[in-house]
């Protein structure tokens, strides 16, 4: 981050909940490709508002141009779903049963909204926009000295045995008084922004005591989320992520010190991103809620923008890398940043790199070699079956994250139907430690992918063979970081069969953010799994490619071990901030 950055001020116009539609929730397609802007107007019924806040990127915006798509509506009440007209909502309230969650999903979105609306709106006057801290006004001396004792003791009580919940009635008590704030006084100081009363003190100490705030809350819907309170720790996060914003707000131009602006900036943006974080995912385990993460991913993007890597809300990064641009070539479009040449969710053929040739070329000599893999993975479970004795030989295919490999450990939650196995060939849990398992592949690999060996063996990836038993279902998920990309080489491909239905059964896809794509023997798909990705494999037959992580090519050589380690390191410090509450 460089200290040249300008924190710029952030309005409730600036978040808007998601609106980057892409598909008809009615009838599954994309907008219409329609003549004039102005006949949304006419389509708009009283249920269906027409968003006109939505937040393209440039690229978006040129698509839409050029085809002139006309933009979808949006269902009033919940905003989470899209529509050509009424005639496709009709079917989605009724068929789809948008009926049975509309609701249920505009309830959950209310945190959201409070965020939006805890924010100064556009049009107030610059140091209106300043002064506007809802908290910070109405928290008196005594309520901050008190919710610090109380949150000391109950801190002392969290690190003793057994004590864990009343520790957690304790953080909810220091932190009533803010709690009350909240819900009673939310939109009412954001339409009076008049004079603090408070507004001598100093920005040093309106910051302090915001971090140190916001510290708390976070920490108290970590307690929540673990302790199945949900609807508390989202209004908490809410709470918190609102107190953040303002704090940026509050720092526009304040500091004459510009390191003491730095060194705030550097505290409240890592926190900020923890707290979106979670409040996305504690909408993720509920299949009916899922979608609101996008709001939510929407919503963080839109309010970090130019502060992190993380620009597209069909990711979940738990660490995204830092590439540079050097090197790459601008001529195509003059807005070329890192940052958009970084979410290609999935590679075209042509920019593969050149060991896909390679081992495109010698996908047969591979397979002959799984083949065997195979066969002796079918006599082990004979051999076991028959004799009822433990094999000396454990089998070889284990299932996909069960094993203790390092990456992708949660793996197998993801697998809803069906089965999902690997055979190891480079990283944590490899079968074998020589080349005598599958000789001709891994010699390929060490000698031309490189890249993908010394990431597996780095502990940042894997080499496997990855089979997925007829009818598997791999839900749809995100890798965590953006450091390496996934290319599945086609070994064992069944046939597509579009007859079954309208709604490609009898097919064998993966869908990598918003397009499904097909494997084909012989040939190497390339995606970036930090992107929202699913597999459907609706056939009877068995899907086997050899996937290959391999660190992404714009990743200079130089900066590869010390993205993996700041990547390790954060991993271990979101554990350490979940289970230690903060101090003070
Ligand atoms: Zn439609
Ligand atoms: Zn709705």
């Amino acid at each position: 981050m460089s200290s040249s950055s300008t924190p710029s001020c952030i309005t409730s116009s600036t978040l808007t909940l998601f609106s980057d539609w892409s598909f008809c929730n009615g009838c599954g397609l994309p907008p219409r490709i329609g003549t004039a802007k102005n006949d949304d107007e006419t389509t708009t019924t009283d249920d269906l508002i027409n968003d006109d806040n939505s937040c393209m990127n440039k690229q978006q915006q040129q698509t839409t141009t050029t085809s002139t798509r006309k933009k979808l509506l949006i269902c009033r009440k919940c905003k989470t779903a899209a529509y050509h007209d009424s005639a496709c909502q009709k079917i989605h309230w009724a068929k789809g049963r948008h009926k049975y969650e509309c609701k249920k999903l505009s309830v959950a979105l209310q945190p959201l909204r409070d965020i939006s609306s805890s924010l100064p709106s556009s049009n107030s006057s610059y140091s209106n926009r300043r002064r506007c801290l809802w908290w910070w006004k109405h928290l008196g001396q005594k309520d901050l000295i008190d919710c610090n004792k109380i949150w000391k003791f109950s801190s002392i009580r969290w690190n003793r045995d057994e004590e864990y919940l009343d520790a957690m009635d304790g953080f909810q008590k220091a932190l009533e008084p803010i709690m009350k704030i909240w819900n009673e006084n939310n939109q009412e100081i954001i339409l009076s922004a008049k004079e603090s009363s408070s507004s001598s003190s100093s920005s040093s100490t309106t910051s302090i005591f915001g971090i140190q705030l916001a510290r708390k809350l976070l920490f108290c819907a970590y307690c929540e989320a673990d302790g199945n309170q949900p609807d508390s720790s989202r209004s908490r996060l809410a709470q918190c992520i609102s107190i953040l914003l303002q704090l940026r707000n509050f720092e526009c131009g304040s500091f004459d010190d510009n390191k003491q602006q730095k060194k705030n900036h550097d505290i409240i943006t890592p926190l900020l991103n923890d707290a979106w974080m979670e409040l996305m995912f504690s909408y993720e385990d509920l299949p009916e809620l899922r979608k609101i993460t996008y709001h939510v991913a929407h919503m963080a993007i839109q309010s970090g923008k130019g502060r992190c890597e993380w620009n597209d809300p069909m990711q979940r990064p738990g660490y995204m890398a830092k590439f540079d641009a050097v090197g790459i070539s601008d001529s195509n479009n003059n807005d070329c940043s890192a940052d958009n040449i970084m979410s290609l969710p999935y590679i075209l053929p042509e920019q593969h790199p050149e060991w896909c040739r390679i081992l495109e070329n010698n996908w047969k000599d591979i397979k002959a070699e799984l083949s065997v893999l195979l066969l002796q993975n079918n006599n082990n479970n004979i051999n076991r079956n028959t004799m009822m004795t433990s094999s000396s030989s454990s089998s070889t295919w284990g299932r996909v994250g069960c094993g203790n490999r390092g990456s992708g450990s949660d793996d197998h939650r993801v697998v809803s139907s069906g089965d999902w196995t690997e055979y190891v060939l480079f990283g944590t849990g490899a079968v074998s430690y020589t080349d005598d398992d599958a000789p001709v592949t891994k010699r390929l690999l060490k000698r031309y992918v490189a890249d993908a060996v010394s990431l597996a063996e780095s502990g940042g990836g894997e080499i496997i063979f990855s089979k997925l038993a007829p009818h598997t279902h791999i839900d749809a998920h995100c890798g965590p970081t953006n450091f390496r990309l996934t290319a599945h080489l086609g070994l064992t491909v069944p046939n597509n069969n579009n007859d079954d239905d309208a709604n490609g059964g009898g097919e064998c896809k993966i869908r990598v953010k918003n397009s499904w794509y097909y494997w084909e023997t012989g040939k190497i798909l390339l995606f970036d799994d930090s992107y929202e990705h699913e597999i459907r494999n609706d056939t009877d037959e068995v899907r086997i490619v050899l996937l290959m992580r391999f660190w992404h090519p714009l990743l200079r050589n130089e900066k590869r071990q010390l993205e993996l380690s700041e990547a390790r390191r954060q991993k271990e410090m979101a554990v350490e901030k979940r289970y230690h509450p903060p101090l003070v």
